[in-house]
């Protein structure tokens, strides 16, 4: 495996090269974004690299390289300059904070997503889902593990971890005393890209950490008095882990909004709803009263619970107004554009 293998270069990035002249440039994967400038490994090392000018005024925020892409940069000795961005194989985003309905992509080109969650912060089962669902949407693989179970489990807690378990395929582990890192470990295979996803202090570095002994991670020391931990993660990042698995970590990832790149989509990433829909009467059920519907029965007689359909239609809701709301503005875009040119038509000046 030569060095841009094992950092993910794969046939899919090969391709896109076919209609670029790219033989003074060199190939490199973008480890971290800094404001003004990206670090950029590549096969002899890592570089900082600036975006060129054309690119920097001329691409939209989520265009401009983001950890994980691919990039061709010229070698300037100290400084790199990008000069494309390789098209993105799958890129992970969520809805940005506040009331502007907007994508925000957060890493890119990744194929499984570590989803972390702890005993000690507490297991949330609907942010569980929101995360499986938004991950569905962006074609990431999950795995789940639930971490710090070397902590004392209370009853309610373990009633939710075998939820997960057994609907999710949750892996309990500990990084802490080890328990099940090697199941984790042979999960990740040489030149596949995962991202871990968790709220800050889960325990994502001390994960990574403990897969890889060499890695620069600052992880604060378990407190024995009162088993808190300290948070952490400061900046987002890519590692290439001693058994070859590239990971990026993402700090601050609590939640996600919802955002569908694919809005007819009929799939929620709720375990068993997607088929129960599909055999219902009506292709485009909205699983609210109509008649033959297969979810509606199954939570009649409670194969499915009030709270996990209650969760489903309103995960729905979300998708449904983001997917109307972007309609809107194009909509509105479009409007806007038609007026200009006809004003243009019609002789108008700025003045
Ligand atoms: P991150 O913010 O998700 O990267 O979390 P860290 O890896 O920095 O961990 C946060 C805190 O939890 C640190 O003090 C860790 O030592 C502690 N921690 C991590 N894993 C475990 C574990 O398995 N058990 C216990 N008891 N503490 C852990």
């Amino acid at each position: 495996m030569n060095t841009l293998n094992k950092l993910g270069w794969s046939d899919f990035f090969e391709s896109s090269l076919n209609n670029i002249d790219h033989q003074k440039m060199t190939i490199g994967r973008v480890s971290t974004v800094n404001k003004s400038n990206c670090i950029v490994i590549h096969e002899s090392g890592s570089k900082t690299c600036e975006l060129a000018g054309n690119l920097l005024f001329g691409m939209e925020e989520n265009e401009k390289p983001k950890t994980g892409d691919w990039v061709l940069f010229l070698d300037y000795g100290d400084l790199g300059i990008i000069s494309h961005v390789l098209p993105r194989k799958t890129y992970l985003s969520r809805k940005k904070a506040g009331k502007e309905i907007a994508e925000q992509i957060i890493a890119t080109n990744i194929d499984y997503a570590i989803v972390v969650q702890c005993l000690e912060i507490g297991l949330n089962l609907r942010r569980l889902e929101r995360t499986l669902v938004q991950l569905q949407n962006c074609n990431i693989e999950p795995i789940i593990l639930i971490n710090k179970i070397d902590l004392q489990i209370t009853p309610d807690q373990r009633e939710i971890m075998n939820f997960m378990e057994n609907t999710y395929g949750a892996i309990p582990i500990s990084a802490a005393s080890q328990f099940n890192l090697k199941l984790i470990q042979s999960k990740i295979h040489s030149g596949k890209s995962y991202v871990f996803i968790g709220a800050s202090g889960v325990g994502k570095s001390s994960i990574i950490n403990a897969f890889h002994k060499e890695s620069d991670l600052k992880t604060g020391a378990i407190s024995q008095a009162t088993n808190k931990g300290a948070h952490t993660t400061t900046s987002r990042e890519l590692y290439v882990l001693n058994n070859g698995g590239i990971v990026i970590d993402t700090p601050g990832t609590r939640e996600f909004g919802l955002t569908s790149s694919n809005a007819e989509s009929s799939t929620s990433g709720f375990h068993g709803i997607d088929d129960l829909a599909k055999d219902c009467k009506f292709q485009n059920c909205t699983h609210t009263n109509e008649r033959g519907c297969k979810v509606l029965k199954a939570v009649e007689n409670g194969h499915i619970s009030d709270e996990e359909y209650e969760n489903f239609m309103r995960l729905n809701r979300e998708m449904e107004h983001y997917a109307s709301s972007t309609q809107d503005r194009k909509q509105k875009g479009k409007n806007l554009s038609k007026i200009i040119k006809n004003m243009k038509k019609l002789g108008y000046k700025s003045r």
